[in-house]
């Protein structure tokens, strides 16, 4: 039976102005139509009716840069066994769904395991978000690989590059995810240096490109995010220096190359004063905030495409928390309708997953959140688990709170509560 949600505001990721008394029509666990209730002919069927009135809809989050083995730690140099880490990243999984992020990119598991978790909720055995992922973050040799044990494929030269990315791919990874440039959060990284040299960089892409898979890079300093560019990458992550590379930025441009921030990660830091928080963690933050957002400013204002990408995991920055990255990125700058798609329409096409993912238009997947105010007024809305009513994956509910008057027979058969 069809369901229909009437009587909504309709906010659909890609950009459009909002609509006002929408009506959005699921069948099959796609959508069927989305628009004006001037525009949809009811007809003589029997509908599971939703009235929804004064509630707003918009697609499934999607965050595109996550670590589900994180926790938000203060120290992200944590021990623990296989079988506690397998439950950490299904429960962190978890979390996301019963906050409206109906997808997330993993760009750096933990031991393969997170590929068991996704099996896991694929049988239907738990209820979880869908997963992008990337297996191991492949790196040259240094000290993020003892820092993040389990995290890191170690590879040096052509070789061995090629060889970590045939492993991902082993592994049912959907993407690869290479570390290009030295990270903030690894004690003795410098974020401005460049780490793979131009040769190994190529070999990776083109490793990855065989197999159809495309590349995540990270990379802070302007040099490392210009050769991950020109060697053929989808996506630059953090990209905090990216302001001192005009370069970088028309070719970001003009081959529709997205930028993932990852505003969240320095004010969490930076906001929390938290003394468990390692000095060096936070003064590395302090030192780059500024560059980040200015980076993020200027390839806004140029026309680089924008993803959202919060790195939940990272110290003080928590699963279900994740769409404050849309807050943070819209006082960088951002309009709030871009910041919106930042986190649907365009965090699809990051994925390249925007031909049935990511907006809520005909035939797309039915992935759905409702809240009970206006997330344009104030995007901490949609991050706000009291406003947030419940939230929908292939078009059945997959999260509520529990004093909900839902009917029966619009829920998954494993759905989650709102805490
Ligand atoms: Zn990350």
């Amino acid at each position: 039976m069809d369901t229909v949600l009437h009587n909504i505001t309709l906010i659909d990721g890609t950009g459009s102005l909002p609509v006002q008394n929408a009506v959005l029509v699921i069948r099959d666990g796609k959508i069927d139509y989305a628009g004006p209730a001037s525009g949809w002919a009811e007809g003589g069927k029997e509908w599971i009716r939703l009235d929804l009135r004064g509630c707003f809809i918009l697609p499934g989050l999607i965050d595109a840069h996550v670590h589900l083995s994180g926790s938000g730690e203060a120290d992200s140099q944590f021990r623990t066994d296989d079988g506690s880490m397998a439950l950490k990243i299904l429960s962190n999984a978890q979390k996301n769904l019963a906050a409206g992020i109906t997808t997330v990119r993993d760009l750096g598991g933990w031991n393969e395991l997170e590929f068991e978790v996704r099996n896991w909720i694929l049988q239907g055995e738990f209820a979880g978000p869908r997963m992008c992922l990337a297996g191991r973050f492949i790196s040259i040799t240094e000290a993020g690989a003892d820092y993040y044990q389990g995290m890191y494929r170690v590879a040096d030269g052509v070789d061995e590059v090629r060889k970590a990315v045939r492993e991902q791919v082993k592994n049912n990874a959907d993407l690869i995810k290479v570390g290009v440039t030295g990270a903030v959060l690894v004690e003795n990284g410098v974020p401005g240096t460049t780490h793979f040299n131009e040769d190994e960089l190529r070999t990776l892409v083109q490793e990855a490109g065989k197999f159809g898979r495309p590349v995540a890079a990270h990379a802070h300093g302007a040099e490392g995010i210009l050769l991950a560019l020109q060697a053929g990458v989808r996506t630059i992550e953090h990209g905090t220096f990216l302001h001192h590379s005009p370069e970088a930025i028309s070719y970001m441009v003009d081959h529709g190359i997205f930028l993932l921030p990852t505003l969240k990660v320095g004010w969490d830091i930076i906001l929390a004063k938290d003394p468990k928080i390692p000095e060096w963690i936070t003064e590395k933050n302090k030192a780059t905030q500024r560059d980040a957002e200015l980076s993020l400013r200027m390839a806004y204002e140029a026309g680089v495409p924008i993803a959202m990408g919060s790195d939940v995991g990272t110290p003080l920055n928590y699963h279900g928390e994740n769409t404050l990255e849309l807050y943070w990125m819209q006082q960088a700058g951002l309009s709030a309708m871009d910041a919106i798609v930042a986190g649907t329409g365009n965090a699809a096409r990051a994925l390249g997953w925007d031909s049935w993912l990511g907006t809520l238009e005909k035939d797309k997947v039915a992935d759905l959140i409702v809240l009970d105010a206006n997330p344009i007024n104030d995007l901490r809305t949609i991050a706000d688990k009291k406003r947030l009513q419940f939230v929908m994956k292939d078009g059945q509910v997959v999260a509520c709170h529990v004093n909900h008057d839902l009917p029966a027979k619009v829920f998954a058969k494993k759905y989650l509560s709102i805490e």
